[in-house]
């Protein structure tokens, strides 16, 4: 049995729901299908079960991606003002956490309950447990797909599939296979947002303080980000880490500093001045854990009474603390990891319509395209944007 459509979204995550109820809203007989027996499941366990649903800072900087302009037109078309408009319009209850990060007051059930509501109330349709087994196309703007729950045509089809990350949620390649079938290039994919590891002699140093957190700056690669770093029994965590992580390339170096916001040569020699007889790993307890400033001087700092450093060894003492290093020796993967990076090329999609150059009718979207956000809402944010955007143009 054959049915026929308008829009066929693959996938009942962020980004392909907004895009069924921009395109529901202008008239579009759409039909949204996901292979998980639930939808959203992504914003469902997002932000620890109160979904950080958008940013209120969001800006294109905020945004990794071979072509750093392309989220710029579908951002500025749907803002988080737009998202905040509907939450509200909902009922939802809602609070900033830090640095522009909104979350739900009660859960992210509501954000999933919000967006079926919107969906259902233009017409869309959304069908779970539906397996793809194939995608072709007989004609321009013409596509037949064969699912569980028979064969489907539609004139537009877009897919919205999400990342590999967390593959017990439903993620799945598929989105990737399905560019590639229609002549699309894909930008080598790699977890993000992803707690690092360490082996060996780095490993060790530093497992015993597994749980303890501190305030840091870590850079690599021209990006920088000050917020807390976690030590874990397998290496580093945190928001600082795992914001790190999706610029960290294997065999990268990062560089932390643990007295972010201070210079750490001034205030070495104020220490000096003030605390003469105290021992250097006394002095950095009062600015960084204890256990960790013990460490610190176990391994690579030698503490002694203050006053009994040089100018040129106080000197030496703050360049490891503004840089200390850190070698991580991978990524806990995509089984952990919060997005992927890389995807779909961009230089194959419209950055308005978000609609393939090479296959009229056929649009990509959220997660799948490269197009990676920071941590803090704004990978949500670009799911909504995208999805808005294709569904205001299907
Ligand atoms: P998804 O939301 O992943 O949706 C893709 C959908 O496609 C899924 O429903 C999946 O089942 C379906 N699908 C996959 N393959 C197939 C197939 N072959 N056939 C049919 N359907 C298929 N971002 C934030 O901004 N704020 C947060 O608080 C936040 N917290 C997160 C917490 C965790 C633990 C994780 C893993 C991610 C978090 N993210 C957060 C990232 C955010 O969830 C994603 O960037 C966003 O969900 C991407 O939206 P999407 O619609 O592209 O993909």
């Amino acid at each position: 049995q054959t049915s026929a459509v308008d829009v066929v979204v693959l996938g009942a995550g962020a980004a392909g729901l907004m895009c069924a109820i921009a395109a529901g809203a202008r008239g579009r007989r759409v039909l949204v299908l996901d292979h998980a027996n639930k939808v959203g499941k992504k914003i469902l366990m997002s932000g620890g079960g109160r979904c950080n649903f958008t940013n209120t800072g969001t800006t294109p900087a905020n945004y990794l991606g071979a072509n750093p302009h392309f989220c710029k037109s579908a951002l500025a078309r749907y803002t988080p003002t737009d998202f905040i408009a509907m939450v509200e319009r909902h009922g939802t209850a809602y609070h900033e956490k830090e640095l522009g990060q909104l979350f739900c007051d009660e859960s992210s059930k509501q954000i999933v309950r919000m967006l079926l509501e919107e969906a259902d109330a233009v017409g869309a349709q959304v069908r779970t447990h539906c397996t793809v087994e194939s995608v072709e196309q007989p004609g321009e703007r013409h596509f037949r797909l064969r699912t569980s729950h028979g064969t489907l045509e539609c004139g537009a089809l877009v897919v919205a599939t999400g990342g590999l990350s967390i593959p017990s949620m439903g993620a799945s390649g598929f989105g990737y296979q399905l560019a590639r079938q229609f002549g699309h290039d894909l930008r080598a994919t790699r977890a993000g947002l992803v707690p690092l590891t360490l082996s060996g002699t780095h490993l060790e140093r530093v497992q015993d303080l597994s749980g303890l957190s501190l305030e840091v700056e870590i850079s690599c690669n021209g990006a920088s980000f000050r917020n807390a770093m976690l030590v874990t029994h397998r290496g580093l965590s945190g928001p600082a880490v795992l914001q790190i992580s999706s610029y960290w390339q294997p065999g990268d170096d990062l560089r932390v500093d643990l007295l972010p916001g201070r210079d750490a040569g001034d205030w070495l020699t104020a220490r000096q001045r003030e605390r003469a007889d105290a021992e250097l790993r006394t002095v950095l307890g009062e600015v960084l854990p204890r256990r960790f400033a013990q460490r610190l001087c176990e391994v690579w700092l030698p503490s002694r009474p203050m006053k009994q450093y040089t100018p040129a060894q106080l000197r030496e003492l703050a360049d490891t603390l503004a840089c200390w290093p850190v070698v991580p020796s991978g990524t806990e993967g995509y089984r952990t990891a919060e997005v992927t990076l890389g995807g779909v090329d961009t230089d194959g999609l419209s950055s308005t319509t978000m609609m393939s150059r090479r296959v009229p009718g056929l649009y990509f979207i959220g997660e799948v395209v490269d197009v990676t956000g920071w941590l803090g809402g704004y990978n949500f944010q670009w799911a909504w944007a995208s999805g808005h955007a294709a569904g205001s143009a299907v």
